[in-house]
């Protein structure tokens, strides 16, 4: 087993440390959209939880677009004049353009410059990059690699087949005491590369296995999947269950130094975007919330018009906002086990809302009721604060969300004193669960 059993208690650093430890595992696996080394993480994360593995046929349809062919690789170099390999797959998996087509020829240095890929910006890393859809070869290096390449003829190796197979994905599904779901979708498909990919693949894991040992009102569907045309298929062979979807989180980029964002689903509104801003914006320092747009990770294809699921975003820094995305920068090192353990348990933060909203009636609402002599005399302060803004609002139509929204107290502190007023009669439950939208 790699790390703790699931239904592990861990929270903060201890959960971001368990995180990391999956996370190490993973790195050095080359991933893309399709082949081994898909199947190998999800092998890994499979010794955690209990995931299913789904393959997909090449040349499935899936609404506008086509599982592509799968691709594998073995090897890939290129050997300079002077007879070393001056770029090696062997030493970083980032130095091939996934999705290259297998190649095997000498060519001029200058043929060969215009399948090269650099980042004259920062000449020490190697850049991510991907031709998935347009049948291509390339190599990624540093740019002062780049600059320290002779003239002469280099042999180009790239042992890849590009071939009909499966695209392959992981599906768990934790059954809850609803037939309504919460959706965790993770992009698993980039190779070596730390906080885009594998940060939101170890915390839905983690997280799988933290809530497979809780009690759970909603049933909860983990989905492991290559970016966009994972979530396309997905939804393409699911399209009959997607209503049970109540709310959904797209995890990625939650293990660097900046503050916890999260991106609204296209409806803005949603119990989701609600309970994420709640904590978000009671966290210390406060993360931001972003309104939704149609570029970005997975969401683009949950909330395309056609499914508009509640389904959103939640990162720390946006990937536009920091150098290291999708470069060889984008490490072990850029993540910590504390960002990664705060964004965890922010997530269950937000994932306790939505499990534990619910909507009372105040049975003495006319007039306060006298607390004192129900043992519920508060010192003055947050505790009786909450005591009396749950009182006032619980008429049937606010629910434990909409109190610590509009009186500004942490959603834990309401529910605390709904608790006890529901203890001391004088709070009935409204309505049953499941009625969130
Ligand atoms: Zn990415």
């Amino acid at each position: 087993m790699s790390g703790p059993a699931s239904g592990s208690g861990l929270r903060g650093e201890a959960a971001g440390r368990d995180i990391l430890a999956l996370m190490t595992e993973l790195f050095p696996i080359c991933r893309s959209i399709t082949g081994a080394g898909f199947r190998e993480t999800l092998g890994i994360l499979k010794r955690r939880v209990p995931l299913e593995v789904r393959e997909v046929p090449s040349g499935t349809r899936v609404f506008d677009w086509t599982v592509p062919k799968e691709w594998n690789i073995r090897d890939a170099y290129v050997r300079g004049p002077g007879g070393g390999k001056v770029i090696d797959f062997a030493r970083s998996n980032l130095h091939v353009v996934s999705y290259s087509v297998p190649v095997r020829r000498t060519m001029p240095l200058a043929e060969l410059k215009a399948h090269l890929r650099t980042l004259p910006d920062h000449p020490d890393w190697i850049p991510y990059r991907t031709s998935y859809y347009r049948e291509d070869w390339g190599f990624c290096l540093s740019h002062r690699d780049l600059l320290a390449l002779e003239d002469g003829d280099y042999e180009v190796v790239i042992d890849s087949t590009l071939a009909d197979g499966s695209l392959t994905y992981g599906e768990l599904f934790l059954e809850g005491r609803t037939g309504d779901e919460i959706l965790i979708s993770a992009h698993a498909c980039h190779p070596s590369l730390a906080n885009d990919n594998l940060s939101g693949v170890g915390l839905a894991a983690a997280l799988a296995g933290s809530l497979a040992g809780a009690r759970r009102s909603y049933s909860y569907r983990f989905l492991f999947i290559p970016g966009t045309i994972g979530a396309i298929t997905w939804l393409a062979l699911n399209e009959d269950r997607v209503g049970r979807i109540k709310a959904g989180l797209v995890l990625t980029g939650l293990g660097d130094a900046g503050r916890l964002t999260y991106k609204r689903s296209r409806r803005g509104d949603a119990v989701i975007d609600r309970a994420a801003a709640h904590v978000l914006g009671q966290a210390s320092p406060p993360g931001r919330v972003l309104a939704f747009s149609p570029y970005g990770y997975d969401e683009r294809q949950y909330c395309s018009p056609g499914f508009d699921l509640p389904v959103g975003r939640l990162s720390r820094t946006p990937f536009a906002e920091y150098p290291e995305y999708h470069t060889s920068a984008d490490n072990l090192d850029f993540v910590s086990a504390r960002a990664l353990g705060d964004s965890f348990d922010k997530t269950r933060e937000i994932l306790d809302i939505l499990e534990q909203d619910e909507t009372f009636v105040n049975l003495s609402p006319k007039g306060e009721p006298q607390l004192g002599k129900r043992g519920l005399y508060a010192e003055a302060g947050a505790e009786e604060m909450a005591l009396l803004w749950v009182l006032n609002l619980s008429d049937g139509g606010h629910s434990l969300l909409d109190i610590a929204e509009r009186s500004g107290l942490g959603f834990e502190a309401v529910r605390k004193a709904a608790d006890k007023l529901a203890g001391a009669k004088l709070l009935a439950r409204r309505a049953a669960k499941g009625a969130a939208g």
